[in-house]
């Protein structure tokens, strides 16, 4: 049975944004439906982004040939890792459902949020080669991207000029958080918010809320499963054949990245259920 406390982290500059908004009605939504909520604010913390040696303290394993990989994983198992750090892999060990809330920057994160991603994730806490994926080490969590954009819906459609929403949302949702065993649930898609009428916003917020309140209801969105995959160095970590032989008349292929060269399962990465598999 899954908990309620969620972790809210919102990476928006600005107190009068939408997204900042957005942030609002998801905690005043959690807490009405009796969650336990903890919000990381990024800008607010002056989150600092950036990957360095300076986020290990005491002695490194080999300071002459840094990795940071192997430093912050020991650095982690030994308790040396910073103390921002630390404090973020608390909120996020603590929760049962993870919302990331921001705009779209160059078709991805914005940097604070992926230096979030970068330095909270280390190796070990986050990872291993041998819980990843299904396996991984979060996978009794859901978590959301809630996000807004510049372009219109239309313009992130298959044909449309910035392409299809399913292959931008793979490297985040795949990437990073199955890669780290979370459970994604659907995104929360704002598009074109700028342009969006102002009575279509309220709509969206109070959409989002009603959303939050049964999302213990909601599956989470398909992947291929380990075990789709020969899951050792000798056979690269690819699909085994029989699989693959098994979708050959399928004329989808499998997900968005492992789409076999043929066209991508539609809505993938934005509607649970897929029945594409
Ligand atoms: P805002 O402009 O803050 O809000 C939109 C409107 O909502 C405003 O009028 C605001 O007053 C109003 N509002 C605020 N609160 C409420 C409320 N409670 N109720 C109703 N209305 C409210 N876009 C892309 O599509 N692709 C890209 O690759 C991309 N790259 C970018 C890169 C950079 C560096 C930047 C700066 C922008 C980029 N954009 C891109 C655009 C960006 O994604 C949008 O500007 C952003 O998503 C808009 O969200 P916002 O919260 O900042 O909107």
């Amino acid at each position: 049975m899954m908990g309620k406390r969620a972790l809210v982290v919102v990476a928006h500059q600005e107190r009068t944004s939408f997204n900042y908004a957005m942030k609002e009605a998801a905690v005043e939504a959690l807490k009405k439906n009796g969650w336990e909520v903890t919000v990381s604010d990024l800008y607010a913390m002056k989150f600092n982004p950036l990957v360095s040696r300076d986020d290990i303290t005491g002695k490194a394993q080999d300071p002459e040939n840094f990795k940071y990989g192997p430093e912050s994983m020991n650095a982690w198992k030994e308790g040396r890792l910073n103390e921002d750090i630390v404090t973020e892999q608390k909120k996020l060990e603590a929760a049962d459902l993870v919302i990331f809330q921001f705009p779209v920057f160059w078709f991805g994160l914005p940097a604070i949020l992926k230096g979030w991603f970068d330095r909270v994730l280390t190796q070990g806490f986050a990872y291993s080669l041998s819980s990843m994926y299904d396996n991984g080490h979060f996978k009794n969590k859901k978590a959301i991207l809630s996000f807004t954009t510049g372009g219109l819906e239309s313009m992130y459609s298959p044909t449309g000029i910035n392409g299809d929403i399913n292959v931008l949302l793979w490297p985040v949702q795949r990437g990073i958080l199955h890669f780290c065993g979370f459970q994604v649930l659907e995104p929360q898609i704002s598009y074109s918010i700028a342009h969006t009428p102002p009575e279509k916003r309220s709509l969206i917020l109070e959409a989002w809320q009603a959303r939050l309140g049964k999302i213990l209801e909601e599956k989470p969105i398909t992947f291929a499963a380990n075990e789709d995959f020969d899951m050792s160095f000798a056979g690269g970590f690819v699909l085994k054949k029989e699989v693959v032989e098994k979708n050959a008349n399928n004329k989808y292929g499998l997900t968005v990245g492992q789409h076999e060269g043929k066209a991508l399962p539609p809505e993938s990465q934005v509607k649970a259920g897929s029945t594409w598999l």
